[in-house]
């Protein structure tokens, strides 16, 4: 989508502190941090919120997570614990609409989250 700030980061059109790229999925570095790790992990598809997934997104949705998991490990916190969150909508606080998982680590990370 030629409006979406994510698919310009994905086009490189924005630049970013690209963490992983592959042909489905991409992971940046936050631009405003709330951990010591906090990427932002991303289908290359632009789908906008969680309410606009179909049947046949299930597999993307898979690998976002298969990326989080394999991040964490890579910058060392498969043992210490790290949290992967997705935000659907204004009142959950998703800001921007293209379907972004946040993978958080390196603070304690308070529950409930605000
Ligand atoms: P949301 O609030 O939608 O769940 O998360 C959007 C996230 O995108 C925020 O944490 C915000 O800091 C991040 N963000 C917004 N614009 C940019 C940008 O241009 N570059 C990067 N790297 N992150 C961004
Ligand atoms: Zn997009």
């Amino acid at each position: 989508m030629s409006d979406c700030i994510f698919c310009k980061i994905i086009g490189g059109e924005i630049p970013s502190q690209v963490v992983y790229d592959d042909e489905d999925v991409f992971a940046f570095r936050d631009i405003n941090a709330q951990a010591p790790l906090h990427v932002l992990i991303i289908p290359k598809a632009h789908i906008a919120t969680i309410n606009d997934l179909e049947t046949n997104n299930a597999d993307i949705i898979g690998k976002l997570y298969l990326v989080a998991k394999k991040i964490a490990a890579d910058e060392g916190y498969t043992n210490k614990g790290y949290r992967v969150v997705m935000n659907c909508g204004e009142a959950a606080g998703q800001t921007v609409f293209h379907i972004h998982l946040h993978l958080l680590a390196g603070r304690p990370l308070d529950w409930p989250p605000g």
